[in-house]
């Protein structure tokens, strides 16, 4: 079959199509026809060398397609259901092993590249909203990239408990997108000469200068000052990930000086740990992008072969919503 494969830590450059053997089944686990691969920024801190993985890998952990065939162990998913699943190294590939507990069973009215879409992006969107913080009628979050795959969920579904949802965007293109997601005001943080200044001066200003309840930061580095700086007394930092850089050794003395603030780092595996937990969060977004209450909005399609054009993209800023490898 084929495959992306990455040969040594590096650049989107050291990502190609290969031919490799098609991967044995276990029997408790699902071998499934890929029709749709999901491309996350954890792929590229895996590729780069960010995050630990031993080489050559075959790069991705989301998808959607149709199962060829289940383990003997298996106990829900039969040849010819159509499934998703995150969490699962391998799925730039024509075909991908998935466990049972990270697969989810899709239901008829949503297709194959809307569920690789919904996946882990929405699964991280729903935990952040819902139990990182749990956000309801009178919060204010501030959501950085608010026109990202992770953004564009989050804000709807901010929006939708109540709360009120300030975004930053770079682009204008960006900023319409993340208004009509939902977002009450969006702030082009690309256009401040001092960011770690201007942005808390400008949320302040939003709201009649509290700063707000808690900020969700997946960009790290670049914003992780002015998201500190932005808060209200006791708001809370979930920094959720690092698009511009880690976030460097932080001295905890700076959580008491900016008003008792606290800081959590989560991460999308810990909040899907139980079977009840799996359903809750599947069952809801799934429910809601059927009743069109959530709206998935797929930026970019590449062929399987044009995996680092794919990259390039993610790390150029260049993509909204979310970004899909077609085999
Ligand atoms: P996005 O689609 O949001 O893309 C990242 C966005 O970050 C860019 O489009 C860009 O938006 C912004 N950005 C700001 N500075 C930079 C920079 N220097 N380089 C690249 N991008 C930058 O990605 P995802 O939705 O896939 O992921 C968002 C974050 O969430 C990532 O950090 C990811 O690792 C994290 N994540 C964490 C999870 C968890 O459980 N902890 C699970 C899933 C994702 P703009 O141009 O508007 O600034």
């Amino acid at each position: 079959m084929k495959a992306i494969t990455a040969s040594h830590a590096g650049g989107p450059e050291v990502m190609s199509l290969t031919d490799v053997p098609e991967p044995p089944c276990p029997a408790d686990k699902i071998r499934v026809r890929v029709e749709a691969a999901g491309v996350n920024f954890i792929d590229t801190y895996r590729r780069s060398g960010v995050y630990k993985v031993d080489f050559p890998m075959i790069p991705g952990s989301e998808g959607a397609g149709t199962v060829l065939d289940a383990g003997a162990d298996v106990t829900w998913a039969r040849e010819g259901d159509r499934v998703s699943w995150t969490s699962t190294s391998a799925s730039y590939a024509e075909q991908v092993i998935v466990g049972q507990s990270d697969c989810y069973s899709v239901p008829e009215a949503i297709a194959s590249d809307v569920a690789a879409a919904s996946m882990l992006q929405g699964l991280t969107a729903h935990y952040l909203a819902n139990s990182s913080f749990a956000l309801t009628e009178g919060h204010t979050a501030l959501v950085h990239a608010g026109a990202g795959g992770v953004g564009l969920l989050l804000t709807q579904m901010a929006a939708a408990r109540g709360a009120r949802v300030i975004t930053t965007v770079s682009t204008a293109e960006k900023a319409e997108l993340s208004r009509r997601a939902g977002a009450d005001a969006v702030i082009r943080y690309d256009q401040f000469a001092d960011l770690t200044a201007d942005l808390p001066r400008v949320v302040r200003d939003l709201t009649e200068g509290r700063g707000v309840n808690v900020v969700y930061d997946g960009v790290g580095k670049t914003t992780f000052d002015a998201s500190l700086a932005s808060l209200a007394t006791r708001g809370t930092l979930v920094l959720f990930g690092g698009a511009s850089g880690p976030v460097p050794p932080f001295d905890l003395q700076r959580l008491n000086a900016g008003g008792s603030l606290s800081i959590t780092r989560p991460s999308l595996g810990h909040f899907l740990h139980t079977t009840d937990e799996r359903a809750w969060r599947s069952g809801e977004l799934f429910e809601a992008i059927v009743a069109g209450t959530l709206r998935v909005r797929i930026g970019a399609k590449f062929p399987l072969e044009d995996a680092a054009d794919a990259h390039r993209a993610l790390e150029g800023r260049r993509t909204t919503g979310k970004v899909l490898l077609i085999p």
